[in-house]
């Protein structure tokens, strides 16, 4: 915590707003919508997935549709897909940012439309913070009219052309679950540059009830509204996120400044105009074993470490499902590994980390 999300919560209780509405809700909502600039919009929701369902259905896919999204990902990306009987197209990734291929992307909408199937929306994603090859993307979105849905869950802080991450496709999402950059303990936001849109995302966020003094329904709706309890935390972690960003970075310069030298390490670095929150520190080796036996040498010293997320189009749950893939993410996950990354890391704990990799490698 920063130091003012206390302070707000108390604010909370003493004016007795314990709801998912109230000052806290509003404050929060105007601090991101001050952070993201631009004239957007924002409705702040119980979830980051809560956020992608309502935008899957404020874009209008419905049971039966086709939504393309990229591959590599956390499965919370595509889980909302299901939630309304749509099917996952999954695309993979290409080299420089991780993220959806724009090839692979044409291929996958090219091919919806041979077969009289143009898909309803696109989710790419800003994984471990770093942003997707926006103006590529957006380009091929728009020449075929389909929505970009932007998962920003990793990359609060993140810009692109110096443009914030949130607000770069039709509809942003934002999670503030408890290990992202900035958290509420659990909780997200929708972005939109359009007033109506984020109205009715309350709306649908608040079970759908209609103008009238009775409790009265022509939709389904959701119970995905922040709490103004939760939405105290927010507003405190608003006044820090700068410092975490700095502090994420931080912690992503000094892996590279001690291990950067090592042929076998490789980082993932900035294209021009692309600006990473660097959410995770991530590296690649050169095989999955030598990812393996520093991932364990790691855990006998009690850090962890992880694996980089496993494609959703290698996992179980979406077996079946259509893919447009060339090894790409496969690839990543079974080479990469997660660093310690926390925002409260101290030089010691990194140099722990380092002191480990170099000894495992150097053997
Ligand atoms: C965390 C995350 C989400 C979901 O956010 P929650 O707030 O945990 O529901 C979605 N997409 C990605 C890429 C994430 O990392």
């Amino acid at each position: 915590m920063g130091g003012n999300e206390q302070t707000y919560v108390n604010e909370a209780f003493q004016s007795n707003w314990i709801a998912p509405l109230g000052p806290n809700v509003d404050a929060f909502e105007k601090s991101i919508e001050n952070f993201l600039g631009n004239d957007l919009k924002v409705a702040v929701l119980s979830s980051g997935t809560a956020a992608i369902h309502l935008a899957l259905e404020l874009v209008g896919v419905v049971a039966g549709d086709d939504v393309i999204c990229q591959s590599f990902t956390f499965a919370a990306s595509a889980n909302p897909i299901t939630y309304l009987g749509a099917r996952p197209v999954f695309v993979d990734s290409e080299r420089e940012t991780w993220n959806i291929s724009p090839k692979l992307l044409e291929e996958a909408i090219v091919a919806g439309l041979a077969k009289g199937k143009k898909p309803k929306a696109i989710i790419a994603v800003h994984l471990y913070g770093m942003p997707y090859k926006v103006s590529e993307i957006t380009a091929i979105a728009a020449k075929f009219n389909i929505p970009i849905i932007e998962d920003s869950a990793e990359a609060l802080g993140s810009t692109y052309k110096e443009k914030p991450c949130g607000g770069l496709g039709d509809l942003g999402i934002l999670s503030f679950n408890g290990n992202k950059i900035i958290t509420t303990s659990g909780g997200g936001a929708l972005v939109t540059k359009n007033i109506e849109l984020k109205k009715k995302a309350v709306f649908l966020a608040t079970q759908a009830r209609d103008e009238a003094p009775h409790y009265q329904h022509t939709h389904v709706g959701y119970n995905y509204r922040m709490s103004n309890v939760l939405a105290g935390i927010g507003r405190g972690q608003m006044e820090v996120v700068n410092e975490r960003v700095k502090a994420r970075r931080g912690n992503f310069d000094y892996y590279v400044e001690k291990l950067g030298r090592l042929t076998e390490i490789i980082f993932l670095e900035e294209p021009i105009g692309f600006y990473s929150n660097r959410w995770l520190s991530c590296i690649l080796l050169p095989s999955y074993e030598i990812r393996e036996k520093i991932r364990i040498a790691l855990l006998e010293e009690n850090i962890e470490s992880r694996p980089l997320w496993k494609p959703m189009h290698l996992q179980p749950v979406f077996m079946g499902c259509s893919q447009f893939v060339d090894g790409t993410s496969e690839d990543l996950f079974n080479r990469g590994l997660c660093l310690p990354s926390g925002s409260n890391l101290i030089k010691n704990d990194l140099d722990r980390v380092i002191e480990v990799i170099l000894k495992t490698l150097v053997v």
